[in-house]
Formats: structure tokens, sequence, C-alpha cells
């Protein structure tokens, strides 16, 4: 027997249309409509409140319906299950209620054989490395604190200007001229004091300074994107020497990109590079040409943009980690459109093994791409 006590997704509707036609669900792409011209069906799915087991429902359609055996009504079941309508209820199962709404979120991405609470467990007990509280980290930190991982470690070396007010929600008036790292300190405590959270004030600028970071990390996000191009390809470095993925992200004017590198499965940032090499004409002419006007605009951060952007980026990674729906940014970036919240996914690049000097056996001289790395002063 492989139902304990299920029922039919209290998160969703179950109604009748009229004598014969019943529905679970209201949401576009997720209604499913039964032509139950006996009546079978709508009586088994009110069974399947969470309060019966799968023995007592089998024995009340036995008493309404005779005819049918238990074969027949878990084969009903099965049915619900294939539409996705069905869960295990787990009685007595506990969970802190501020993770209640996520598990039911998680819900609608189980069938009766998975277990939604898990998925919640799972990241009660990661431990994310976060480098960045501008932007895009200090608001990545405050979706953190609400989702409870197991420890944050945060890196920053900045402090709060008052150009940050409009968009770095993390920060009050009052914190101005303090570290970042201090006040995402005491926040993330004050929001969810089950975390444990530690701070470094340090500047990235080479690949030791990240992998000394690593330690019992399971998961790095790399909000940072200072120099352009040169900090992500340092912490590509690292998280593959470590072996720990990364999510990465970067905003453009309106539009962000969200791209995901999982080492020795996925192709690395190099490997894009390597990529872009072999198949864009264009690409080193517009990277050195771009890096020979030391470009750096005025910030066009706009908070309702960023949050669209770091909303991707932490719903990624709780893809990655717990996979309760598939990751859309592995190998590959993840665009989001800001103005019309429209979003799609680039090509995916390989991992090119034999050839990318970073995650692969290549040699960095091979590729003239790499020599245009080194900061320009
Ligand atoms: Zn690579």
């Amino acid at each position: 027997m492989k139902y304990h006590y299920p029922r039919i997704k209290p998160i969703y509707p179950l109604y009748k249309l009229n004598k014969k036609n019943f529905r679970v669900g209201a949401q576009l792409g997720i209604t499913t409509e039964f032509d139950d011209e006996k009546g079978q069906f709508w009586i088994l799915s009110n069974l399947m409140d969470g309060f019966r087991t799968f023995k007592q429902i089998v024995f009340e359609m036995k008493n309404i319906y005779p005819e049918l055996t238990s074969i027949d009504i878990e084969k009903g079941i099965d049915l619900l299950n294939e539409e996705g309508l069905v869960e295990e209820t787990y009685p007595g199962k506990t969970i802190d209620e501020r993770y209640i709404a996520n598990v039911n979120y998680f819900s609608r991405f189980c069938g009766a054989e998975k277990n939604r609470f898990e998925i919640q467990e799972k990241i009660n007990n990661l431990n994310i490395l976060l480098l960045g509280l501008g932007g895009g980290g200090s608001n990545i930190v405050t979706l953190l604190a609400g989702l409870g991982p197991k420890m944050i470690r945060m890196v920053d070396y900045d402090k709060i200007e008052p150009s940050n007010l409009g968009r770095q929600l993390l920060y009050r008036e009052k914190d101005v001229g303090e570290k970042k790292t201090d006040i995402a300190k005491r926040t993330v405590r004050e929001m969810n004091s089950q975390i444990s959270v530690e701070t470094i004030d340090k500047k990235i600028v080479e690949v030791e300074d990240v992998i000394e970071l690593t330690e019992g990390i399971d998961i790095v996000i790399c909000a940072i994107d200072e120099p352009p191009f040169i900090i992500h390809r340092i912490v590509n470095g690292a998280i593959i020497k470590a072996g720990i993925p990364c999510i990465f992200g970067a905003s453009q004017i309106s539009r962000g990109r969200v791209y995901t590198v999982i080492p020795n499965i996925t192709g690395c940032f190099d490997c894009m590079n390597l990529n872009f090499s072999k198949n864009d004409p264009k690409f080193i002419e517009q990277f050195v040409g771009f890096r020979e006007i030391k470009f750096a605009p005025p910030s066009i951060a706009y908070g309702p943009g960023i949050f669209q952007l770091t909303a991707s980026i932490v719903d990624e990674l709780i893809k990655v980690v717990t996979v309760y729906a598939e990751p859309k940014s592995l190998g590959t970036q993840f665009e989001i459109n800001y103005e019309d919240g429209s979003s799609f996914t680039h090509k995916t690049w390989p991992r090119f093994e034999d050839d990318c000097p970073t995650c692969g056996n290549g040699n960095i001289s091979d590729w003239e791409i790499f020599q245009y790395y080194k900061e320009k002063k």
C-alpha cells in the first residue's frame, strides 16, 4: 500500500460545475476538470480530506459503491496523483510557522511520493556564502532571512551611503556611514534569530580571497559586479577550485541575468569565454573596446528592477539545491526583462573539458581573451 493519508492538495479548490463535472484547481495551467458521470471521483476526492487513512477511504468508497475493488479505488487515487492533485498529509508533522507558506508553495511541485517538508528542511540546513551586500546582495539577504538557511556568511567592504537608500532596503537613514556587514548582520539577526550569521569585511581581488571563505559552504551567491567581468572570473576560479556551485547575478540597464556554475557538471565562466571566442567573431573586439574606455556608467539601479533580478537569483538557488523545480540557469544565462516582466534562457554553453584552462585541461595561453582580463590601470 503506497498511500497513507492521501489528500487532495488543500492549495487547490475542489468544486462542482454541474451535476456531473467538477474541477480541482482554478489557476491557468493547473486546473483539472473531471467528467464524472457516476459521481465516483467526486466522492473519492471529498473523502481524501487528510483525516482519513487510505484504508478508511477504501472502506467508505466500498460502502457507497460495492462494485468497486480496493485496486479500483487505488487506481482512482493514482489518476488524481498523476494530475498532480494529491499529496500525503503527514499528520503530526510540525514546522516553524514562518516556513508553512513555503511548504504549501512546494506542495504544488510534489506528488504523493515526494515530501514537501523535506524541501524546506534542505533549505534550513544550507550554508551560504554571499559575496556583496550592495544593490543585489542587500536584497538577497532579506529573502534568505525569510527562507531560513542554517548559516549565511556575508562579505563586503563598503559603508552605507545615502545613494544606497533608494534600493538597498536593508539599510536605514541612521545606518549611513556604518559598515554594510555590521548592519546586515544586525538586521538578519532581528529578522530570523535561527540563522547563524557571519560577516567578513573584505574586498575580493583574487581567487584566494574567495577560496578562504568557502569552508563549510554548500553554495555561493556572487552579487558583486566590480570590476565588470573580471570579478566573475575570479569568483569562478575559486568555486571551481573549491568544488562548490555558484549562482551569479548581474544587472544591466533594464535587464538582469542569472547564471549558475556547478563545478565538473556545467560549463564554467571561462567555458563561456571559450564558447564566445569560438562562435562570436566580434567577441574579442567588443571586449577590448569596452575595456579601452574603462566604461564606468552612473548607477542605474532601480529598485523594482533589481528586486526582479534578486528574486530570480534566490529562487534559482533554491531550485539548484532542492530541485523542487528545474533550475533555469545551469550553464546558461537566464535573462529577465524588467520592463515587461518577461524572461528567456540563452543558448547553453558546454563545458569544454579539453580546452578550458579553469575547469578542464586547457592552456590559458591558447586563448587570446584571457590576456584582456587583467585589470587595466
Ligand atoms: Zn570551464
